[in-house]
Protein backbone atom coordinates (compact mmCIF):
# COMPACT_ATOMS: atom_id res chain seq x y z
CA UNK A 1 0.00 0.00 0.00
CA UNK A 2 1.00 3.72 -1.01
CA UNK A 3 2.18 5.90 1.95
CA UNK A 4 0.01 8.68 0.24
CA UNK A 5 -3.68 7.29 1.16
CA UNK A 6 -5.24 8.31 3.45
CA UNK A 7 -7.11 6.64 6.72
CA UNK A 8 -9.92 8.15 7.76
CA UNK A 9 -10.66 7.77 11.82
CA UNK A 10 -14.54 7.20 12.13
CA UNK A 11 -16.86 6.97 15.40
CA UNK A 12 -18.03 3.66 15.68
CA UNK A 13 -21.61 4.74 15.70
CA UNK A 14 -23.87 2.66 13.67
CA UNK A 15 -22.82 4.79 10.51
CA UNK A 16 -19.21 4.14 11.10
CA UNK A 17 -20.06 0.26 11.83
CA UNK A 18 -21.59 -0.19 8.77
CA UNK A 19 -18.86 2.18 6.39
CA UNK A 20 -16.71 -0.49 8.30
CA UNK A 21 -18.37 -3.57 7.40
CA UNK A 22 -18.63 -2.35 3.73
CA UNK A 23 -14.48 -1.75 3.40
CA UNK A 24 -14.41 -5.32 5.06
CA UNK A 25 -16.68 -6.92 2.51
CA UNK A 26 -14.94 -5.46 -0.20
CA UNK A 27 -11.30 -6.73 1.09
CA UNK A 28 -9.98 -3.47 2.86
CA UNK A 29 -8.08 -3.51 6.17
CA UNK A 30 -9.81 -1.49 9.08
CA UNK A 31 -8.45 -1.23 12.86
CA UNK A 32 -10.78 -1.89 15.36
CA UNK A 33 -11.23 -1.60 18.95
CA UNK A 34 -11.02 -4.72 21.13
CA UNK A 35 -11.18 -4.92 25.18
CA UNK A 36 -7.43 -5.77 24.79
CA UNK A 37 -5.89 -3.67 21.75
CA UNK A 38 -6.91 -2.38 18.33
CA UNK A 39 -6.73 -5.00 15.98
CA UNK A 40 -6.09 -4.90 12.31
CA UNK A 41 -8.77 -6.50 10.83
CA UNK A 42 -9.34 -8.28 7.44
CA UNK A 43 -11.86 -10.98 6.24
CA UNK A 44 -10.07 -14.28 6.96
CA UNK A 45 -11.87 -16.42 4.48
CA UNK A 46 -9.96 -13.99 1.31
CA UNK A 47 -6.25 -14.80 0.74
CA UNK A 48 -5.55 -11.05 -0.72
CA UNK A 49 -6.96 -9.24 1.77
CA UNK A 50 -5.21 -11.47 4.32
CA UNK A 51 -2.21 -10.66 2.47
CA UNK A 52 -3.04 -7.39 2.90
CA UNK A 53 -2.22 -6.93 6.60
CA UNK A 54 1.05 -8.52 6.13
CA UNK A 55 1.94 -5.88 4.21
CA UNK A 56 0.86 -2.93 6.02
CA UNK A 57 2.24 -4.56 9.16
CA UNK A 58 5.80 -5.44 7.37
CA UNK A 59 4.91 -8.57 8.99
CA UNK A 60 7.09 -11.82 8.37
CA UNK A 61 4.94 -14.64 7.03
CA UNK A 62 6.08 -17.53 9.53
CA UNK A 63 3.89 -15.25 12.40
CA UNK A 64 0.08 -16.22 12.16
CA UNK A 65 -2.77 -14.41 12.88
CA UNK A 66 -5.73 -14.51 15.30
CA UNK A 67 -9.02 -15.62 14.14
CA UNK A 68 -12.13 -13.26 15.42
CA UNK A 69 -15.61 -14.69 15.54
CA UNK A 70 -18.93 -14.04 16.75
CA UNK A 71 -18.96 -17.26 18.97
CA UNK A 72 -18.48 -20.55 19.45
CA UNK A 73 -21.16 -22.05 17.09
CA UNK A 74 -18.99 -19.71 14.11
CA UNK A 75 -15.48 -21.38 15.85
CA UNK A 76 -16.49 -24.81 15.28
CA UNK A 77 -16.72 -24.45 11.47
CA UNK A 78 -13.07 -23.73 11.42
CA UNK A 79 -11.49 -25.30 14.40
CA UNK A 80 -12.04 -28.82 15.73
CA UNK A 81 -13.30 -27.80 19.52
CA UNK A 82 -12.69 -30.52 21.58
CA UNK A 83 -14.62 -30.91 25.11
CA UNK A 84 -11.86 -29.07 26.86
CA UNK A 85 -11.62 -25.79 24.86
CA UNK A 86 -15.75 -25.98 24.71
CA UNK A 87 -15.66 -25.16 27.90
CA UNK A 88 -13.28 -23.20 28.32
CA UNK A 89 -15.37 -21.02 25.48
CA UNK A 90 -18.15 -20.99 27.37
CA UNK A 91 -16.11 -19.82 30.46
CA UNK A 92 -14.19 -17.29 29.18
CA UNK A 93 -16.03 -15.70 25.80
CA UNK A 94 -16.60 -13.44 25.17
CA UNK A 95 -13.07 -12.78 26.48
CA UNK A 96 -9.69 -12.25 26.12
CA UNK A 97 -9.08 -15.67 25.68
CA UNK A 98 -7.48 -16.72 22.26
CA UNK A 99 -7.65 -20.86 21.52
CA UNK A 100 -4.98 -22.66 19.36
CA UNK A 101 -7.20 -25.74 17.95
CA UNK A 102 -6.59 -27.94 15.34
CA UNK A 103 -7.89 -26.61 11.86
CA UNK A 104 -10.61 -28.34 10.13
CA UNK A 105 -9.37 -29.32 6.62
CA UNK A 106 -12.65 -27.35 5.36
CA UNK A 107 -12.03 -24.09 7.12
CA UNK A 108 -12.02 -22.69 3.78
CA UNK A 109 -9.92 -19.57 5.39
CA UNK A 110 -6.87 -18.17 3.74
CA UNK A 111 -4.07 -20.21 4.27
CA UNK A 112 -2.06 -17.26 5.71
CA UNK A 113 -3.74 -17.30 8.68
CA UNK A 114 -2.04 -20.13 10.07
CA UNK A 115 1.00 -19.14 8.74
CA UNK A 116 1.03 -23.31 7.31
CA UNK A 117 0.18 -24.60 10.64
CA UNK A 118 -2.16 -27.09 11.11
CA UNK A 119 -3.83 -25.54 14.07
CA UNK A 120 -5.94 -22.33 14.12
CA UNK A 121 -5.79 -19.50 16.76
CA UNK A 122 -9.56 -18.76 17.21
CA UNK A 123 -11.03 -15.49 20.13
CA UNK A 124 -14.30 -14.33 20.21
CA UNK A 125 -13.57 -10.69 21.60
CA UNK A 126 -16.07 -9.16 24.27
CA UNK A 127 -16.01 -5.54 23.13
CA UNK A 128 -19.53 -3.80 22.45
CA UNK A 129 -17.85 -2.71 18.50
CA UNK A 130 -15.87 -5.39 17.37
CA UNK A 131 -19.21 -8.03 18.62
CA UNK A 132 -21.20 -5.52 16.06
CA UNK A 133 -18.94 -5.62 13.63
CA UNK A 134 -18.34 -9.60 13.64
CA UNK A 135 -22.38 -10.13 14.11
CA UNK A 136 -23.29 -8.26 10.82
CA UNK A 137 -20.84 -9.81 8.80
CA UNK A 138 -20.69 -13.61 7.48
CA UNK A 139 -17.06 -14.10 7.54
CA UNK A 140 -14.57 -13.80 10.70
CA UNK A 141 -11.69 -10.91 10.67
CA UNK A 142 -8.27 -12.20 11.06
CA UNK A 143 -6.92 -9.31 13.25
CA UNK A 144 -2.98 -8.68 14.34
CA UNK A 145 -2.54 -5.62 16.78
CA UNK A 146 -2.98 -2.71 14.61
CA UNK A 147 0.54 -1.38 14.44
CA UNK A 148 4.15 -1.84 12.55
CA UNK A 149 5.47 -5.32 13.11
CA UNK A 150 7.33 -5.28 16.20
CA UNK A 151 6.34 -2.17 17.17
CA UNK A 152 4.44 -0.92 20.39
CA UNK A 153 0.89 -2.44 20.47
CA UNK A 154 -2.01 0.55 19.96
CA UNK A 155 -4.48 0.97 22.80
CA UNK A 156 -6.16 4.21 20.88
CA UNK A 157 -6.54 5.30 17.67
CA UNK A 158 -3.76 8.13 17.79
CA UNK A 159 -1.55 4.87 18.43
CA UNK A 160 -2.62 2.75 14.94
CA UNK A 161 -1.83 5.92 13.11
CA UNK A 162 1.54 6.40 14.81
CA UNK A 163 2.43 3.86 12.56
CA UNK A 164 -0.23 2.70 10.25
CA UNK A 165 -1.42 6.37 8.81
CA UNK A 166 -1.98 5.88 4.79
CA UNK A 167 -1.34 1.99 5.30
CA UNK A 168 -5.16 0.92 6.08
CA UNK A 169 -8.36 2.14 4.77
CA UNK A 170 -10.06 3.25 8.18
CA UNK A 171 -9.72 3.24 11.74
CA UNK A 172 -13.00 2.85 13.80
CA UNK A 173 -12.90 5.10 16.80
CA UNK A 174 -13.90 2.87 19.96
CA UNK A 175 -11.96 4.90 22.55
CA UNK A 176 -9.85 3.23 24.37
CA UNK A 177 -9.30 -0.55 24.91
CA UNK A 178 -9.86 -1.18 28.49
CA UNK A 179 -7.68 -4.40 29.23
CA UNK A 180 -4.67 -3.05 27.62
CA UNK A 181 -2.97 -5.76 27.11
CA UNK A 182 -3.10 -8.66 24.30
CA UNK A 183 -5.75 -11.82 24.67
CA UNK A 184 -4.06 -14.74 27.21
CA UNK A 185 -3.27 -17.72 24.25
CA UNK A 186 -3.35 -21.14 25.09
CA UNK A 187 -3.56 -24.30 23.13
CA UNK A 188 -5.83 -26.70 23.47
CA UNK A 189 -4.28 -30.53 22.73
CA UNK A 190 -6.10 -33.93 21.25
CA UNK A 191 -5.53 -34.98 25.02
CA UNK A 192 -7.18 -32.26 26.46
CA UNK A 193 -4.47 -30.77 28.09
CA UNK A 194 -4.05 -26.87 28.09
CA UNK A 195 -0.85 -24.91 27.75
CA UNK A 196 -0.01 -21.57 27.91
CA UNK A 197 1.23 -19.96 24.96
CA UNK A 198 0.91 -16.32 25.65
CA UNK A 199 0.32 -14.52 29.15
CA UNK A 200 -2.99 -11.74 29.18
CA UNK A 201 -5.71 -10.58 30.77
CA UNK A 202 -7.64 -13.58 31.34
CA UNK A 203 -5.51 -15.74 34.04
CA UNK A 204 -6.32 -19.88 33.53
CA UNK A 205 -4.16 -21.14 36.20
CA UNK A 206 -1.99 -22.85 33.15
CA UNK A 207 1.29 -22.24 32.93
CA UNK A 208 3.32 -22.39 30.07
CA UNK A 209 6.41 -24.17 28.95
CA UNK A 210 8.22 -21.47 27.80
CA UNK A 211 9.64 -21.02 24.59
CA UNK A 212 7.29 -23.05 22.45
CA UNK A 213 8.02 -23.63 19.24
CA UNK A 214 4.11 -23.49 19.01
CA UNK A 215 4.07 -19.74 19.46
CA UNK A 216 5.84 -18.96 16.19
CA UNK A 217 4.49 -15.67 16.43
CA UNK A 218 5.89 -14.53 19.90
CA UNK A 219 9.41 -13.02 19.19
CA UNK A 220 12.02 -12.37 21.73
CA UNK A 221 12.03 -8.36 20.68
CA UNK A 222 8.27 -6.95 20.11
CA UNK A 223 6.41 -3.94 21.36
CA UNK A 224 9.52 -1.98 21.04
CA UNK A 225 9.60 1.66 21.59
CA UNK A 226 12.73 2.10 19.67
CA UNK A 227 14.99 3.18 22.83
CA UNK A 228 16.78 1.14 25.02
CA UNK A 229 14.44 -0.02 28.07
CA UNK A 230 15.61 -0.85 31.37
CA UNK A 231 13.83 -2.71 33.72
CA UNK A 232 13.60 -3.36 37.33
CA UNK A 233 14.60 0.55 38.23
CA UNK A 234 14.02 1.97 41.38
CA UNK A 235 15.07 5.06 40.05
CA UNK A 236 15.73 7.25 36.62
CA UNK A 237 19.43 8.13 35.69
CA UNK A 238 19.93 11.53 34.28
CA UNK A 239 19.04 10.43 30.57
CA UNK A 240 15.89 7.78 31.57
CA UNK A 241 12.36 8.38 31.19
CA UNK A 242 10.86 6.93 33.91
CA UNK A 243 7.48 4.82 33.92
CA UNK A 244 7.02 4.44 37.48
CA UNK A 245 4.68 1.69 39.78
CA UNK A 246 3.63 1.85 43.24
CA UNK A 247 5.78 3.50 45.74
CA UNK A 248 8.17 4.12 42.46
CA UNK A 249 6.95 7.31 40.87
CA UNK A 250 8.63 8.14 37.59
CA UNK A 251 8.11 11.13 35.14
CA UNK A 252 4.52 8.56 34.33
CA UNK A 253 2.83 5.83 36.14
CA UNK A 254 1.34 2.93 35.03
CA UNK A 255 -0.47 3.12 38.65
CA UNK A 256 0.66 5.05 41.71
CA UNK A 257 -1.97 3.07 43.95
CA UNK A 258 0.26 -0.65 42.54
CA UNK A 259 -3.41 -1.77 40.72
CA UNK A 260 -2.58 -4.31 38.02
CA UNK A 261 -5.17 -3.57 35.97
CA UNK A 262 -4.78 -0.25 35.98
CA UNK A 263 -1.29 -0.72 34.77
CA UNK A 264 -1.99 -3.14 31.97
CA UNK A 265 -4.50 -0.72 30.74
CA UNK A 266 -2.05 2.06 30.90
CA UNK A 267 1.10 -0.14 29.15
CA UNK A 268 0.94 0.45 26.06
CA UNK A 269 0.53 4.48 25.97
CA UNK A 270 3.10 5.00 28.60
CA UNK A 271 5.43 3.34 25.98
CA UNK A 272 4.66 5.80 23.39
CA UNK A 273 4.73 8.67 25.37
CA UNK A 274 8.06 7.37 26.71
CA UNK A 275 9.16 6.60 22.91
CA UNK A 276 8.42 10.05 21.71
CA UNK A 277 9.43 12.14 25.12
CA UNK A 278 13.03 14.65 24.92
CA UNK A 279 14.98 11.26 26.95
CA UNK A 280 17.19 9.03 24.80
CA UNK A 281 16.19 6.38 27.15
CA UNK A 282 13.43 4.43 29.13
CA UNK A 283 13.43 3.24 32.68
CA UNK A 284 10.61 1.10 33.88
CA UNK A 285 9.58 0.09 37.70
CA UNK A 286 9.37 -3.23 38.82
CA UNK A 287 5.97 -4.50 38.11
CA UNK A 288 5.05 -7.81 40.47
CA UNK A 289 4.70 -11.07 38.53
CA UNK A 290 1.08 -12.26 39.38
CA UNK A 291 -2.26 -12.02 37.87
CA UNK A 292 -2.15 -9.92 34.65
CA UNK A 293 1.27 -8.82 36.00
CA UNK A 294 2.67 -11.54 34.24
CA UNK A 295 1.52 -10.54 30.79
CA UNK A 296 2.93 -6.77 32.01
CA UNK A 297 6.51 -8.54 32.23
CA UNK A 298 5.88 -10.38 29.59
CA UNK A 299 5.84 -7.49 27.27
CA UNK A 300 8.33 -5.46 28.97
CA UNK A 301 10.59 -8.03 28.34
CA UNK A 302 10.46 -8.08 24.54
CA UNK A 303 10.14 -4.31 24.67
CA UNK A 304 13.70 -4.53 26.39
CA UNK A 305 14.97 -7.19 24.54
P1 LIG B 1 -0.90 -10.54 17.57
O1 LIG B 1 -2.24 -10.64 16.95
O2 LIG B 1 0.00 -9.52 16.96
O3 LIG B 1 -1.04 -10.38 19.07
O4 LIG B 1 -0.20 -11.92 17.34
C1 LIG B 1 -0.96 -13.11 17.37
C2 LIG B 1 -0.17 -14.19 18.04
O5 LIG B 1 -0.99 -15.34 18.09
C3 LIG B 1 1.06 -14.61 17.29
O6 LIG B 1 2.17 -13.90 17.77
C4 LIG B 1 1.20 -16.09 17.56
O7 LIG B 1 2.11 -16.32 18.61
C5 LIG B 1 -0.18 -16.51 18.06
N1 LIG B 1 -0.79 -17.47 17.16
C6 LIG B 1 -1.67 -17.23 16.19
N2 LIG B 1 -2.01 -18.38 15.55
C7 LIG B 1 -1.33 -19.37 16.15
C8 LIG B 1 -1.24 -20.77 15.96
N3 LIG B 1 -1.93 -21.40 15.00
N4 LIG B 1 -0.42 -21.46 16.76
C9 LIG B 1 0.27 -20.84 17.73
N5 LIG B 1 0.23 -19.53 17.98
C10 LIG B 1 -0.56 -18.79 17.19
MG1 LIG C 1 1.22 -7.68 17.83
Amino acid sequence: MSGKNVTEVRLADLAGIAEAARILESGGLVAVPTETVYGLAARADSADAVAKIYAAKGRPDFNPLIVHVAGLAQAERYAQVLPEARALAQANWPGPLTMVLPRRADAGLATAVSAGLPTIALRAPAHPVMQALLERLDFPLAAPSANRSGFISPTTPAHVLASLDGRIAMVLDGGACPAGVESTIVAVRADGSVEELRPGPLQLGTRGGGESIEAPGQLASHYAPGKPVRLNAAAAAADEFLIGFGAVEGDITLSASGNLDEAASRLYAALHEAATAPQPRIAVAPVPDEGVGRAINDRLRRAAA
